[in-house]
């Protein structure tokens, strides 16, 4: 077998591989319907496959999807687990959870975020507080959505994001657009302001099939940042804590955090993998977002604020819409095999890496 055939050309296609994929491997299918259409007019959905005792104390879990189109990535990294038959060769007691496109509307209509305009890792927050606030973002905030998309409007914003970088450090940049904020919901790395169906989906799956669990080991998949087809091992977790410690322990010196400025991510708040934990209160649980490179950081922001606006104020259907599109897709999906060979090789080793952990545990 080929690690590329692994991969899609679209969710639908995606999908039906994965079912066809986990049925084959042995596994227990179920799904969570969404209330929206794909662009295709088709229905989308949360596939779940899981494998080994239900009442398995050790599970592997892996994520696809969480930034919608980045489920290319995650699809791919699970197919392709399956067909080499890794789900035979878990440790006898052992379950594993594929949780196929947790946001199916992103994967389908080619965004990062859910249908509520929400980054689903930004959404994790506790809703009965006040939300954190992002005051640089604030002030970017025109710069950044600009209410028309042309070259005289992406000039005056580049002007005005670049005195930023220089005043206060690229990273600074970085993490003003990407940290998260609260306030504007037609904007870039909004975090919402309840909980996205996404978010309430993954939270069901998790209380039905790891509620019994003692320790999980989650894989979240993402890509956009940094260099391309390296699959860097992202932790959450605060550095000296236990989740930290066992992270360091199960994956290596290679893992990265955001909150030591080891990581190509900026800090964030609201992640899914920083709150597995509160979801699991009965588990100790270890969390790494796999996080593959596909293009510069620039063309990755690029296409993000292209794909709020067009969304937000213009047609997504259109002639120069769809060009848009094409250019998110390939700012978050390789679509070459030489970075499928990449993604499914490392992909593997990490699994590989977390039953180990999971054993020792
Ligand atoms: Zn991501």
């Amino acid at each position: 077998m080929n690690a590329t055939d692994s991969f899609s050309a679209d969710y639908r296609e995606a999908r039906a591989k994965f079912r066809a994929a986990a049925a084959r491997a042995g596994g227990v299918l179920d799904r969570a319907n969404h209330p929206e259409r794909g662009p295709d007019g088709g229905d989308l959905s949360t596939d779940v496959a899981w494998f080994g005792p239900r009442d398995a104390e050790r599970v592997l879990v892996m994520i696809g999807a969480t930034h919608g189109v980045e489920g290319f990535c995650g699809s791919g990294a699970q197919i392709d687990w399956l067909n080499r038959g890794e789900a035979a060769r878990l440790p006898r007691g052992f379950g594993a959870l594929l949780i196929h496109a947790i946001n199916p509307y992103g994967f389908a209509w080619l965004r990062r975020v859910t249908h509520e305009n929400v980054d689903l890792n930004r959404n994790w927050i506790d809703f009965s507080k006040p939300p954190p606030e992002n005051a640089d973002y604030e002030a970017l905030r025109i710069a950044l959505c600009p209410a028309e998309w042309t070259d005289t409007s992406l000039a005056a914003s580049a002007a005005v994001l670049q005195a930023f970088a220089a005043r206060a450090g690229k990273p600074a940049l970085q993490r003003a657009i990407s940290a998260g904020q609260y306030r504007d919901r037609d904007g870039i790395f909004y975090g919402g302001d309840a909980a996205t169906w996404s978010r309430r989906t993954q939270t069901a799956i998790f209380e039905t099939y790891l509620g019994r669990a003692a320790h999980v080991a989650i894989l979240d998949f993402h890509t956009g940042l940094g260099p391309r087809g390296y699959g860097e091992r992202i932790v959450t977790a605060m550095p000296g804590s236990d989740a930290y410690r066992r992270a360091a322990d199960w994956y290596g010196a290679a893992i990265t955090c955001p909150f030591d400025a080891t990581s190509t991510s900026a800090p964030i708040v609201g992640d899914g993998l920083g709150a597995a934990a509160g979801v699991l209160p009965r588990a100790q649980v270890t969390g790494v977002a796999l996080e593959f490179g596909t293009v510069p950081l620039e063309e990755t922001l690029y296409a993000v604020r292209a794909d709020a606006w067009l969304h937000a104020r213009g047609d997504p259907a259109s002639e120069s819409g769809r060009a848009l599109k094409a250019r998110v897709r390939a700012a978050f999906y390789d679509d070459r095999d030489d970075w499928k060979g990449m993604v499914a090789g490392q992909s593997l080793l990490a699994t590989r890496e977390a039953i180990a952990g999971l054993s020792r545990a």
